[in-house]
Order: structure tokens, then C-alpha cells, then sequence
């Protein structure tokens, strides 16, 4: 039995969509040469004046509705000051205390304490702000010092701060996945954790189960993808358990994730760290959001992940398990309605779609947005099933194909011969060797062992390269056997 308790809150920082930076008319693009995409106003040159960007708000309200949170009817920015390199003005305009959202909460699916069932457990989120990017430092290759990138300095971010209501790694794994989740579905970020559109930081204590006072937390940072958050969490709690059963004291730090190592390290302690000296922006005036406004952009919202599987589940009455895991795909979701629409059979498309399609595209290492197969070729091997054309065994074969030789079902059962046999007459001759050539499966049957006719249904198929309905074969073996 486990002594402690772990608490885990999560600030997740989203690079919100917009053609333009925040605070000027710069391009947000990604991977530009460096320093291109800047002006006076994002380099913090003297005189220059910010003017917000009220596509980067409609997409923060957007997210604030979607986490079910207040929206503020107020908005105001601060000066978050701080001396870094990588932030021209040596304050960064943020949202101190009146955040554009606050108080939603977000919906995950966890094990229940049990383990055996999948319980809904609800995440508080204390707020998500607007702010601008900082730049960025170039430190590989340069012999002297550092280089520094401006290009994504005022690119709007938005922050997303949960609160301390994760118990466990894997639900701050979860966490994570449902949140990029609804943002792709919102189509306010890109999501991609390699270009830094998705960043997370944790905050992490434990304590004796039972106690009400939290421990002091130690906050990580340098977490590039979901799975590091799981494993720095792990670590994360292993250290601080050890050192509360040595009689230790856990100190309140910033630390960093080094995935080589598979190790937390101390970046500074909170002594070392900065006061910020929050104050308002007097650059931008504060105004306000009508409920107008917010109804605009909540009447405007998407069907989201939630609403997405129930409909899955009535409409084409998939499992719990098959709904969430092709809607928390958004293409693979996309993909598998295109396929219905074509009007073949929803729960033969969702296996075919989730085991095999994405199966062989696993082995050939294809990402499944260059899938070859479209969704009409899916849906008609699916009919092709469907009306008995060929077996679901065959269609095994002709998938890969599908993908190799970027051909249609149609034209590869043409080519192959690969028409399945109806033939009663010709099956039953077939069903007649097969039981004279196996005398003691077919004592067995016999004797009670029906499951052993499925040895002689393969038997069948595999005489007949598996062109026979293995319902038919089935059917006249169980005939004849009596
Ligand atoms: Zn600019």
C-alpha cells in the first residue's frame, strides 16, 4: 500500500493559430530564416506601439468556451518583467490577474481505483491567459556566446493552467492528450510539440495520504512530448518519495528533464527565483468583451470530442472503445465518416480502418496522412466484403497491395482472379477430400470436439487459396458430419 499521495498540475503553453504575431502585423510562420519575420514592435524598439490581435482572442475565447470556463468581460494586459536575451524589451506582455478565461474544467477518462473499469474524472483549469512569445536562443554551432532568433517573439501564446487534481503520470498523460485533442478539433493551434506549438510544464508534490496540506512542489520543465511528462513525473515522485522516507526535506525548485538520462536535475531554487513585478501594459488600454461576443464565438464552436463519440456510438453504434479511439484522431475520425458516407457497413469500416488499414501502414512506416488508400477505395473493399465478393481472408491480401501498387480493390480481385467461390458443388468436393484426408479431426468432431471444425474449415480455404466462403465451407462440413 502506497504511504503517499502524488498532487500534479499542468501548464500547458499553446501556440494559437493566427496568420500575424499578437501585438503587430509580423508573420507567425514556422522555420523562416532567422530574424525575418520582425518590426519594431516585436524587437521592443523605443517609440513603437502594440496593437492587439483580435483573431488571437476570438481563438483564446474559442478555448475558454470549449473548457467550459468564465470568459472574462474584461481585458486587460501586464508587463511580466524579466532579463533575458531572448526577450527584446525585458518584459513580456502577459495577463496577470484578469485572465481572458477562468474556471473550466476539462474531462478525462482514467482507471478507476479498482483498475478494472474506465471512470470520467474532472480536471479544474484555473485559467488560460493570452501572452506573447519570447525568442529564441541559438546556442549549437556558434563558437562565441549565442545567437538569438526573434522570429517567434510575439507569437501569440495561450497558457492553460490546470488545477492540482491529477493524482497519477498516466493521467496527466491523459490529460495532455485530451487537451490537444479539443484543441485540434477547435483548429486554434497546430499542436506540434516538435516546432514548440505545444509546450508543458508540471508541477509536482506528494504527501501523506489523508493529509490535507500540500507538500512543496517541485516544477519541471524541458518536456518535449507526453510520454516525457509520464516518465519525469515518475522519476519526479520516485525522488521525492526517497527523500521524505530518508527524513529530508523537499526543496522547492525548477527542475529540468533530461530524456537521455531518463533523470530530473536542479535548473535554480525558488530563492534564485525572479519576481516578476507585475504591473499593467500601459500601452494597451484595457476593453471589454460584450456577451454578444462571447455568444458569437460560442454559437460559432465545433462539434467537439465528447459530442463526437456519443454520436458515434448512437448513430453508428460503435463501442465506448472504438468511438474514443478514432474521434481522438481527428483524421482517422474524418477518414471513417468519409467511409459511411460511401454507405457501407460502420462497424465493418472501423475495424478494417483501425486493425488492418492502420495496421500495414504501421509496418510500412507510413504516417497515416499519407495514407494512399482513400476513403471511397476503403469502402469499396468493404463492400466488396459486404456483398461476397471476395472473403474477408482475401480482402487481407488485397489491402497491402491497395497500398503498394496505389490500386483499387475492384482492379486487384480483377487481376488476381481473386472472385470468391460460391460454388456449392465445387466446396462440397473439396469438404470430401478434406475429410477423408483427416480421420482423426474428424473422430474428434465426432466425439464432441465441435471446435475442431474450424481446423477443417482451414483446411478447405487453404486447398482452395482461400477463394471459398468460409460460411458455405463451414456450413457443408457441419452438413456432412452430421
Ligand atoms: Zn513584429
Amino acid at each position: 500500500m502506497n504511504m503517499y499521495e502524488t498532487v500534479i498540475g499542468l501548464e500547458t503553453h499553446v501556440q494559437l493559430k493566427t496568420k500575424s504575431k499578437i501585438f503587430c502585423a509580423c508573420s507567425t510562420q514556422f522555420g523562416s530564416e532567422p530574424n525575418v519575420n520582425t518590426c519594431p514592435v516585436c524587437l521592443g524598439l523605443p517609440g513603437s506601439l502594440p496593437v492587439m490581435n483580435k483573431e488571437a482572442l476570438a481563438l483564446a475565447m474559442k478555448v475558454g468556451l470549449a473548457l467550459n470556463a468564465q470568459i472574462a468581460s474584461r481585458i486587460k494586459f501586464d508587463r511580466k518583467n524579466y532579463f533575458y536575451p531572448d526577450l527584446p524589451k525585458a518584459y513580456q506582455i502577459s495577463q496577470y490577474d484578469m485572465p481572458v478565461s477562468s474556471k473550466g474544467e476539462l474531462v478525462i477518462e482514467v482507471k478507476s481505483p479498482s483498475g478494472s473499469d474506465v471512470i470520467k474524472k474532472r480536471i479544474g483549469i484555473t485559467r488560460a491567459h493570452l501572452e506573447e512569445d519570447a525568442g529564441k536562443l541559438l546556442h549549437e554551432g556558434v563558437k562565441d556566446g549565442s545567437w538569438v532568433d526573434y522570429n517567434r517573439g510575439g507569437v501569440p501564446l495561450l497558457e492553460i493552467v490546470s488545477e492540482p487534481d491529477l493524482r497519477l503520470p498516466e493521467e496527466a498523460y491523459e490529460y495532455l492528450h485530451t487537451l490537444k485533442s479539443i484543441l485540434i478539433y477547435l483548429d486554434v493551434s497546430d499542436c506540434n510539440m516538435e516546432e514548440g506549438s505545444l509546450r508543458c510544464d508540471a508541477n509536482v508534490s506528494i504527501r501523506k495520504n489523508g493529509d490535507a496540506k500540500l507538500g512543496t512542489k517541485v516544477e519541471i520543465k524541458n518536456l518535449n512530448s507526453f510520454k516525457a511528462v509520464q516518465k519525469a513525473l515518475q522519476y519526479e515522485i520516485k525522488r521525492q518519495t526517497e527523500l521524505v522516507e530518508r527524513g529530508e526535506r523537499i526543496r522547492q525548485e525548477t527542475r529540468l528533464w533530461d530524456e537521455g538520462k531518463g533523470q530530473t536535475f536542479s535548473m535554480r531554487s525558488k530563492e534564485e527565483a525572479h519576481d516578476y513585478r507585475y504591473f499593467p501594459e500601459p500601452d494597451l488600454v484595457p476593453f471589454t468583451v460584450s456577451r454578444e461576443q462571447v455568444e458569437t464565438v460560442r454559437k460559432a464552436l465545433p462539434e467537439l470530442p465528447q459530442a463526437r463519440i456519443e454520436r458515434f456510438r448512437k448513430t453508428f453504434e460503435l463501442s465506448e472503445y472504438d468511438a474514443y479511439a478514432l474521434v481522438s484522431d481527428k483524421p482517422l475520425a474524418d477518414y471513417f465518416e468519409a467511409c459511411v458516407a460511401k454507405g457501407v457497413h460502420p462497424k465493418l469500416v472501423s475495424n478494417w480502418l483501425q486493425t488492418e488499414l492502420i495496421g500495414a501502414l504501421n509496418e510500412r512506416k507510413i504516417d497515416f496522412t499519407k495514407n494512399p488508400v482513400s476513403a471511397s477505395d476503403l469502402a469499396a473493399l468493404v463492400r466488396l466484403i459486404e456483398n461476397g465478393t471476395i472473403s474477408g481472408k482475401i480482402a487481407k491480401d488485397v489491402l497491402p497491395l491497395m497500398i503498394d501498387e496505389k490500386k483499387s480493390a475492384d482492379m486487384i480481385v480483377k487481376e488476381k482472379n481473386l472472385v470468391q467461390v460460391t460454388d456449392e458443388k465445387l466446396i462440397e468436393k473439396v469438404c470430401d477430400q478434406v475429410i477423408a484426408a483427416n480421420p482423426k479431426v474428424v473422430e474428434q468432431y465426432r466425439s464432441g470436439k465441435t471446435q475442431s471444425i474450424g481446423f477443417l474449415v482451414g483446411q478447405v480455404m487453404k486447398e482452395m487459396q482461400g477463394k471459398a466462403s468460409p460460411k458455405l465451407a463451414n456450413e457443408i462440413l457441419a452438413r456432412k458430419l452430421g
